[in-house]
This record gives structure tokens, C-alpha cells and sequence, in this order.
């Protein structure tokens, strides 16, 4: 499968470069944010890059000293940011109109080339030549590891300016293998994402499945039951309702027992010190489909889930579910229509990638990786924290790490609650 990683180098520039350098990052917010007030002119904003080009591409050009490929890289710049403003306000969230004003600048191969010691760099005054500032030999950091390192492709960059220092944020990928990267670092922090919903009660990012058909059902009986019984409204009718509700109420209850008792031993098999749900407030909002017993049996779930998983020393939490259905798991691409409702509820496909997986696990990943993101910000650079997939699993930036061996799980198998899904997990 693919992986990715990102390397910082630092830049090592003569004065006369250095101030080509400041002023290329300049035209080049310039450039974006000219993209950005053009696409926000009428009511309908726009969000194709093609036209964006055509709309832009000359102005830009003769307003600036950008080569053509910088022209481009700042008008994709431009209509990412007004796409995510876009489908925020989708979601009914609040998003103001982007503006760049942070000195970074994006590099492709075609307006830079990278090597193993130094970088040549397009600027408003012709290409440059940037030293890298590299650690001593001999000792094991990213640099050696994945820009040195033959198995990784340089794919683009980034260029930073910060504290008077140039720094190039180098993109790497690579397709590994699942035997050969076992870091074997116990001190990672893993965690499991859990996606909850109707169809599938719960989903992990392990890929394992829950299935809700026998839950639903079993509503729905009691549902039409206990219609018919009001309709009769007799005293002895309201307390067979009262009866009937218990014995349901147990039957939902030793069905979320055993859910949430196999989502702990998900957990504890996989190495997880986490389990992270989506917030549970407002699910019924997110959830058309869900009904107030739905809100209930998840809420119990949870509860179920928290106290046994303290028990074994693993913790549960709860994040923001915004966009963790619209995001890829797998790039990142955040977009309402890579969940087409047309072609079904459970398909997940990536408009920019292609990866669709079942949107169920899709989501799970990505709450995984939400909480892992807000337990990276908040402890301020403690224990790295990964999301445990079914063969590996996936860091903060998106990063796979195959499974130390013997420890390839299989989606658990239980006959009658879990229906262990085929699907793939092959990044
Ligand atoms: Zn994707």
C-alpha cells in the first residue's frame, strides 16, 4: 500500500536568493488570494479549477513574475480552500471567505527539482539553488529514512518561511509492504475508531461490523405491538405495554451488552489504549434515519463500552463527528459528494483518490484519526497516538504502519451479532 511522509529540511540560501525566495512566497499569496476574490464574486462560488484557470490564468500571469506551474499551484491553493468553505456551509457550519497570509508556497516537479543534498527552486527571479541543512550522518531521522531512502518518491513540497529561515517541507510516498516497516514502538498510543449507526450499530476501524438488522427488527415488532395495544386503551392493554417494554428493553440490553463486551476484546486484542466514538450529542440531527431509540441504544452502548474498557485500563472518549462521513480515510479529501446517495447508503468513493471502502469503515478511520489529531494538539507533542486498522495502523498525517507480526487480526467472527465484513483493508 501506499504511504506517505513528510520530511522538513531546512534551507541553507545565499542572501540575494534568500530575498527572491521572500518575494516569490509574496506574489504568490498574492496570486491565491486573487483566485479566492474572484471565485467569491457572485452568489454561487466558484470551485472548478478549470474554470478558476480560464477565469484567472492571464491576469495572474501578467500581474506577477510566477512561472506558469506556480501560477497553477496557487490557483489549486485558492479553490481547495473556497471547496472547504463550500461544504462547510453544506454541514451548516460557519466559514468566512479564506485569506492566506502564512508564508508557504507549494512546489511541484515541475517548478522545482529535489535531490539528495539540495533543492533547485522556481522564483520571480528564475531558479535558485537551496542547500539542505542536514543532521550528522549516521544517525536514524526522517531524512534518512525516507528522503534518502530509495523506496520513497519525492512527490512536491512545501516551502516555509519562519524566524528568518527557509524550510522545505519535502512529500514523500512509497508503496510498502506489510512485513517490512515494524517499528515495534510500544510507546505509541493506539486507538479504535467506532462509527455508530443504523444499518451497522457499530463499525471499527479495525473493519469489524456490527450488524443492527436483529436490533431494528425487533423494534420494529414491539413498535407495532405496542400501537395496536394503545389503540385498544384499555387498562389491561396500557400494562401489557408496560410488560412487553421490559422484556424488549432486556432483549436490547443483552444485545448491547454483547456488542459493546466484543468491542472491549476489539480493543484489547488490537493493543488499543483508546476507543473513540463520535460525540453522541445531536446524533439523532446527523442521523435522519435514527430514531429516539436509536439515541438511546447508542448512548447505552457507550456506557456499556466505557465501563468495561476501564476495567482493562482503556480509555473512551467521545469527538466531533463533522465531516468524519465526507472525508477520505485514506487522502484526506473532504468533499460532500464522495458519498453519493444515489448509489447507496454504504458506498464511500473518493472523488480525488478513488478509495471506497464501505462508508461505515471509512468513517470509523476517520474518527480514529480525529481523536488522535486533538490528542496531538492538546498534549503538546506527547506520545504519538495511531488509529488501529485491521492490518496496521495509520498516524496523524495520515501515515500507515503495517502490524508488528502475529498480530494480523481478523475481522472477530460471532455468529448471530457480527457480521465480519470482506472488505479489504489494504491501504
Ligand atoms: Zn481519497
Amino acid at each position: 500500500m501506499e504511504v506517505r511522509r513528510t520530511v522538513p529540511v531546512k534551507l541553507n540560501v545565499a542572501d540575494s536568493d534568500a530575498n527572491l525566495l521572500e518575494e516569490t512566497i509574496s506574489e504568490f499569496l498574492w496570486a491565491a488570494n486573487y483566485v479566492v476574490d474572484h471565485a467569491w464574486k457572485g452568489e454561487y462560488k466558484t470551485t472548478s479549477k478549470a474554470e478558476l484557470q480560464r477565469e484567472t490564468y492571464d491576469d495572474v500571469r501578467a500581474e506577477t513574475r510566477l512561472q506558469a506551474n506556480l501560477v497553477q499551484n496557487a490557483r489549486n491553493k485558492a479553490a481547495d480552500a473556497v471547496q472547504s468553505v463550500v461544504t462547510r456551509w453544506k454541514q451548516g457550519d460557519y466559514a468566512g471567505k479564506p485569506h492566506f497570509t502564512a508564508p508557504t508556497l507549494v512546489y511541484d516537479k515541475r517548478c522545482a527539482t529535489f535531490n539528495d543534498d539540495h533543492a533547485t527552486l522556481s522564483t520571480v527571479g528564475g531558479r535558485i539553488t537551496a542547500e539542505y541543512v542536514l543532521p550528522d550522518e549516521g544517525r536514524e531521522t526522517p531524512h534518512s529514512e525516507y528522503l534518502f531512502n530509495d523506496d520513497y518518491e519525492v512527490t512536491g513540497g512545501e516551502l516555509h518561511y519562519r524566524d528568518g529561515e527557509f524550510y522545505l517541507h519535502v512529500r514523500t510516498k512509497a508503496d510498502v509492504e506489510f512485513e517490512t516497516a515494524d517499528d515495534g514502538n510500544d510507546e505509541h498510543r493506539t486507538v479504535l475508531g467506532v462509527d455508530l449507526g443504523i444499518e451497522n450499530v457499530a463499525v471499527t476501524s479495525t473493519g469489524t461490523f456490527w450488524n443492527g438488522s436483529e436490533l431494528n427488527h425487533w423494534h420494529r415488532e414491539f413498535e407495532k405491538r405496542r400501537g395496536s395495544l394503545q389503540q385498544r386503551g384499555t387498562r389491561a392493554a396500557h400494562e401489557t405495554i408496560q410488560s412487553v417494554g421490559r422484556t424488549e428493553t432486556g432483549r436490547y440490553d443483552h444485545f448491547l451488552h454483547t456488542v459493546s463486551k466484543q468491542l472491549v476484546a476489539e480493543a484489547v486484542e488490537y493493543d488499543c489504549d483508546v476507543i473513540a466514538f463520535e460525540n453522541l450529542t445531536g446524533i439523532r440531527e446527523r442521523m435522519p434515519r435514527a430514531k429516539k431509540f436509536h439515541a438511546w441504544a447508542f448512548r447505552r452502548l457507550f456506557e456499556y463500552v466505557e465501563y468495561k474498557a476501564e476495567v482493562v485500563g482503556i480509555s473512551v472518549e467521545q469527538v466531533s463527528p463533522a465531516y468524519t462521513s465526507q472525508r477520505c480515510s485514506k487522502c484526506g479529501f473532504t468533499y460532500e459528494g464522495n458519498r453519493p446517495t444515489s448509489s447507496g447508503q454504504d458506498v464511500f468513493e473518493c472523488l480525488k483518490c478513488g478509495y471506497s471502502p464501505h462508508a461505515d469503515y471509512n468513517a470509523a478511520k476517520n474518527i480514529g484519526l480525529k481523536h488522535l489529531r486533538s490528542a496531538q494538539t492538546s498534549s503538546g507533542g506527547g506520545a504519538p497516538v495511531n488509529v488501529r486498522l485491521n492490518r496496521g495502523t495509520l498516524n496523524a498525517n495520515g501515515d500507515y504502519e503495517p502490524a508488528s507480526t502475529g498480530q494480523n487480526g481478523s475481522p472477530r467472527e460471532s455468529p448471530t451479532l457480527t457480521e465480519a465484513n470482506g472488505e479489504a483493508v489494504s491501504e
